[in-house]
């Protein structure tokens, strides 16, 4: 499937002329009434939180990519921050408010949900957790229901082929290269 056809719009949402046409895949116009509408990227974090040298992981529950591993984390909500979104869908998926966090990179992805492929501007972020293993892994209580089998992977056995998303694993190779911490 080409870029072209995704996400086509069959009407016009303004005026439901049926004359709508994608522009490069960037945006659409309405011929009939002048409606423009932008295909912008939808803003998304992920958070490594490191323990010790070992990385934080869960098994998605959902698809897409239901089974891989995946990093607490999630789309951005309309009037929020990156950060806030990051204390947010920590909170909501493995029940912690996480430490203290800095920015890594971020990574273009894409995101199939129902009908819609979303494209994604990823944000990674990195925190230590500053008690031990036993600690995190006590604390994490998988409320919503979006992972299960948390776990602590060291970071330098840790195979990226297990890894959710593309973006994740970009990202991870990040983390790798830069990582400071005692392996
Ligand atoms: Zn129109």
């Amino acid at each position: 499937m080409s870029d072209e056809h995704i996400n086509e719009f069959k009407f016009c949402p303004n005026c439901g002329s049926r004359n709508i046409k994608t522009k490069a895949g960037t945006h659409w116009t309405c011929p009939d009434c002048g409606y423009d509408l932008y295909n912008n990227d939808a803003a998304a974090v992920g958070l490594f939180l490191v323990v010790h040298g070992k990385l934080l992981v869960f098994r998605r529950v959902k698809d897409p990519q239901k089974g891989k591993l995946g990093l607490p984390g999630g789309f951005v909500n309309k009037d929020e921050s990156l950060e806030e979104a990051c204390i947010r869908e920590c909170r909501e998926e493995i029940g912690i408010t996480p430490p203290v966090f800095s920015y890594l990179c971020s990574f273009p992805n894409t995101y199939p949900y129902k009908t819609l492929v979303y494209s994604t501007c990823d944000a990674f972020f990195y925190a230590e957790y500053k008690g031990t293993e036993e600690e995190l892994l006590a604390s994490i209580k998988t409320v919503d229901g979006e992972a299960e089998n948390c776990q602590l992977v060291p970071i330098n056995e840790f195979d990226p082929n297990e890894i959710a998303f593309e973006s994740m694993r970009k990202a991870f190779a990040v983390l790798r290269k830069t990582c400071t911490m005692p392996l």
